[in-house]
Parts: structure tokens; sequence; C-alpha cells
């Protein structure tokens, strides 16, 4: 049975407990607020697992111009750079309200913030917190605020599974949790539900997340971009670990070089060398793996013995497959990672939809164009949750609840992995992006489990085989080049599978 929870009705609700839901939380507070999340406040989210930290322009010899033109480099001509500007200037003030709200970053021998280096950053601007536990130092914090806040209902163990509309308004939240569905009516709702990892074999991200916020918020019409920039972080642990333990780029930034079964240096002769865009990396790893060889990080030299106090979490993934970086070669590969598209929003967080804010990995804001700059995600995360979260607190309305739909099964992505994995991963061509679709469309436009993550799935391929070019993390194998007026993807649902339905039957009729 269905419960309304009438007492918490009319309460903005927040869906998700990484770093955007939780300080979008707090910065709500002390507005009473409903925080939703699917596992434990703060599990299951890649903001946990986050290990290099927060780009933020602070260092002596570093601005927000510079942080921008990096970032703008890296998103290949994509980014709003408007939006990004704003985000970027914003990086100094959310290091404050992080550290004010108890998270201890760390430091260097003089007291000031320690700056780590990441790949395509032209200054050390990573500021981070427990060596490369940056993620967990965040998140602990915040929960822990959360928790002894008194305006934070927080609802765990629940997955929203329906966004309600009447008469094309947000009116509430339908919900599962193992006592069964419920309903939060309320007229402002967040979705802060992280990436689409998920939909892949290979994976950072936690299995779960397969773009939950999308396809609710696809299913309710809101406009989604860039869905097709997919990034591939080049060095995940390469091993039988499901999801696979992500080797950071801080690791690369602190010297470690990239080399072969044969103990070459392939990326020696590449502009940037280890450091040159995630891309550009993962590209030059998975041919090497393509050509049928291996590809290891030696971190022995330039890293060595400090390798265990400087980057304690990844020093104890690869001691739990029997490898000593300090001595030994770790064996990487490239692994689904971030997801550059999501829910359009504009630059409070809202959503084409009139009561639907999103904000963190799932929405799209256009700060990181066709591909993201290291650690510009937390970042994006933390100055969204705040903005969206600022944004909603003045907009009570009364909207009415319309008919609840019967509450859908739990999603799941065992049908869709394969394909999305074989023709949708760092390398496309127009015959994957077309076997993708075929494959993706019926369940797409079915009510089984794999319908929510197909919707996430073809709504990446109907974009990919709209983008004839190769651009930022999205390369194909048939159009190498950049098209000379490339702009931002927009789709909705409706969109997608009218493309989707007319590209499989004029395939059907070719082949007749
Ligand atoms: C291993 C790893 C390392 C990373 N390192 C860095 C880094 O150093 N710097 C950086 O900037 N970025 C990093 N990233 C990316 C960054 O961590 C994420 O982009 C960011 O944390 C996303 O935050 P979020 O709040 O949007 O989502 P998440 O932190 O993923 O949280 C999503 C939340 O939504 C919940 N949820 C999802 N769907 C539902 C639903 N239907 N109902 C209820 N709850 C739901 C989840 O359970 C979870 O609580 C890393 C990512 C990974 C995977």
């Amino acid at each position: 049975m269905t419960e309304i929870l009438q007492n918490l009705a009319g309460r903005p609700v927040i869906v998700g407990s990484g770093l955007a839901g939780l300080i979008a939380a707090l910065t709500l507070s002390p507005e009473p607020c409903v925080l939703v999340t699917r596992a434990r406040l703060g599990a299951e989210s890649s903001s946990v697992w986050a290990q290099g930290g927060i780009a933020a322009c602070i260092g002596a010899d570093d601005s927000a111009d510079l942080h921008l033109a990096d970032t703008l480099v890296a998103g290949d001509g994509l980014c709003d750079a408007a939006a990004a500007a704003e985000i970027i200037a914003e990086a100094p003030s959310v290091i404050a309200a992080l550290h004010r709200l108890g998270v201890s970053f760390d430091r260097d021998g003089n007291g000031s913030l320690a700056l780590g280096l990441e790949a395509a950053h032209s200054r050390r601007r990573i500021v981070h917190a427990g060596g490369d536990g940056s993620g967990a130092a965040i998140i602990t914090a915040l929960t822990k605020a959360v928790l002894t806040d008194p305006a934070i209902t927080v609802i765990e163990g629940v997955e929203a599974r329906r966004i309600l509309t009447t008469n094309g308004v947000v009116s509430g939240l339908l919900c599962a949790g193992s006592r069964g569905g419920m309903v939060l009516p309320s007229s402002r709702v967040l979705l802060a539900t992280g990436g689409i990892g998920g939909l892949y074999e290979a994976t950072t991200n936690p299995a779960g997340n397969f773009g939950r916020g999308i396809a609710l918020a696809a299913r309710a019409g809101a406009v989604l971009a860039d869905m097709e920039f997919v990034q591939f972080h080049p060095t995940a642990l390469d091993g039988n670990q499901r999801p696979l333990a992500l080797i950071s780029e801080a690791v690369r930034g602190e010297g470690a070089e990239l080399i072969n079964e044969r103990g070459e240096r392939f990326m020696r002769h590449v502009s940037g060398a280890e450091l040159a865009p995630r891309d550009v990396v993962a590209r030059a790893i998975s041919a090497e793996i393509a050509r049928g060889g291996r590809v290891f990080l030696d971190a022995r030299r330039a890293i060595g013995a400090s390798f265990a106090s400087r980057f304690p979490t990844i020093h104890s993934a690869c001691r739990s497959v029997g490898i000593d970086p300090a001595e030994q070669l770790i064996p990487v590969r490239p692994a689904a990672h971030y997801h550059m598209g999501g829910v359009v929003t504009d630059r409070d967080g809202r959503s084409t939809l009139p009561g639907l804010w999103v904000a963190g990995e799932a929405a799209s804001t256009g700060l990181h164009g066709a591909n993201r700059l290291a650690s510009n995600s937390l970042l994006e995360a933390a100055v969204m949750g705040m903005r969206a979260a600022d944004d909603l607190k003045s907009k009570p309305m009364a909207v009415p609840l319309g008919t609840i739909p019967p509450m859908p099964s739990e999603p799941d992505t065992t049908a869709v992995r394969p394909t999305v994995s074989r023709q949708l991963g760092a390398l496309r061509s127009a015959a994957g992006i077309q076997q993708s679709i075929e494959a993706l469309l019926p369940m797409a436009e079915g009510n089984d489990v794999g319908a929510d993550p197909a919707i996430v799935a073809l709504m990446i391929a109907v974009s990919a085989s709209l983008r004839t070019e190769s651009r930022g993390a999205h390369a194909r194998t048939d159009y190498p080049l950049k098209q000379p007026a490339a702009q931002r993807s927009r789709i909705t649902l409706g969109q997608a599978l009218e493309i989707a339905r007319a590209a499989s039957s004029l395939n059907l009729a070719r082949s007749a």
C-alpha cells in the first residue's frame, strides 16, 4: 500500500545524500526539508569515494581566470563559459563553507591549504582531505552535520521511483522503501542522484548509480543536455573486482608514469604526456589494450616509499589485490567514471520542469562541456547544491496531488549493461550506436525492470548518433574530426524515442 506522508507535505524534498544533496539540505536549514536516500546517508555515492579533492583557485600563483581557462580547454568548445565562470568564482567560498561545516582539509608545513596537481590543470589547485580520502572526509563531516540538524528529516533506504506532476508542475515524489510505498507531496523536489556509471560493466561509480534521477526527470518531461559525453577514467585498477578502484590522477600528478607490458612509456610523445586530458589518456590506454597489450602505472621511482602516506586509500586498494605500489607496477584500464550530461539546469539549479531542481552529477550546467576537468565535479556539486537550495527556499507553491500511478518495480541494469559497454564506450561508430539504439528501444518503451536504465542509455545513444564528430569524451571512429560549429545537445525523452523509432524502422526497411 502507498502511504501519503501528509505530515511532511509541502516541505522541499532532496533526493540523494552525496555532496550535492547533503550540502543542499544544510543550506536550506533552518527551513524544514526532507532528505530521501536509497542507501544509508552518504553511502552508495560517488562523493564518498572521491580521492583527489576539490579544484579551487586559491594558490598565490592562481586565479579564477586561469582555472576557467583550463576548464574551457578540457571542455573542448562546449562549455557554457558564463556558467563555468560563476561556478569557478565560488570555489574559495565553498572551501570556506565546507571548513565551517567541519571538513578538515590537509595543510602544508606553514598551515596553508595543501594544493595538489591533477591532469590538465596549469596550477596546483586541488584542495584535499585525509590524503586521498577527500570524499570520505567531506561526507563524514556533512553527514554528522545533517544528522544533528533538527530541520532535516532523513529517510534512508528509500528510493524515488517517479516524480509526480499535476498540469505540468511537480506535485510530489513516489518512493519505495522496505516498508512499502510512500508519496511525499511537495512542489519543490531537488534531485541530487549522481552519475550513470552503473550502466557500464567497467565503472568506478557505485553500481546502483545508473542515472536514476535522469530517468525520473526525463519521464516527467524535463530537457536533458550533453547526454553523449561520458568520461572514462584512464586509470582504474585492472582486475576482477567491481566497481573498479580508482587510481587517481593525483598519482600521475606526483610523477607516476604509464608504461605498457614492454616497458615503453607510450605517452611520452603526447602533449602533456601522462597529464594530458583524460580522454586522450583513456584512448591511448584503450589502444594499447585493443592491440592485446597491458598497461601499468609505475609509481616506484616518483613516489616510492611515501605512497602509503600520500595515497592511503589507493595503497590499500592495491594491497587488497596483492600489489605494493611502492615496489610493483599497478595494472590499469579505463572505466566509465563521470557523466558530463544530465538534466539541463540554469544557474540556480532549476530544470525546465517547474518545481524540479537538479544539482551535482545528475545535472548539466554547462561547466564541463564535452569533457570534465579533474576535480571540478565536487566543486560543481557543492556550488550548485547550495545555489539550488537558496533558490527553492522561498518558493513554496500549493500544487494538489493528481492520480498516483502504480509503484514501478525496482530498476535493474543487467539487461542494458552489455550493450552500453560494447557500443557506447570510449570509441564509438555509427554501426555500434545503431545496434545499441535497436537493442535499447524496446526496453525503454517497456515496463520491465530494465526500462529506466534503458531510457538513460537510449538518450546517450541517440545523442551520440546525432553528434557526427569527435569532441572531448565523445570519440567516433567514423567521424574522427571536430565539426566547425558544434553546440551543446539538448533532448527530451519524447524526442529520443521518436528518433530511435525512426532509426530502427529505417534499418528494418533497409535490411528487408
Ligand atoms: C571513485 C571516484 C573518485 C572521484 N574523485 C573525484 C575527485 O577527486 N574530485 C572530484 O571533483 N570528483 C571526483 N569524482 C566525481 C565526484 O565524486 C562526483 O561527480 C560527485 O561526488 C557527485 O556528487 P553527487 O552528490 O551529484 O552524487 P553522488 O555522490 O553519487 O550521490 C548520489 C546519491 O543519490 C542517491 N540516489 C540515486 N538515485 C536515487 C533514488 N532514485 N532515490 C534515492 N536516492 C537516490 C545515491 O544513493 C547517493 O546517495 C569521483 C568519482 C568517483 C566514482
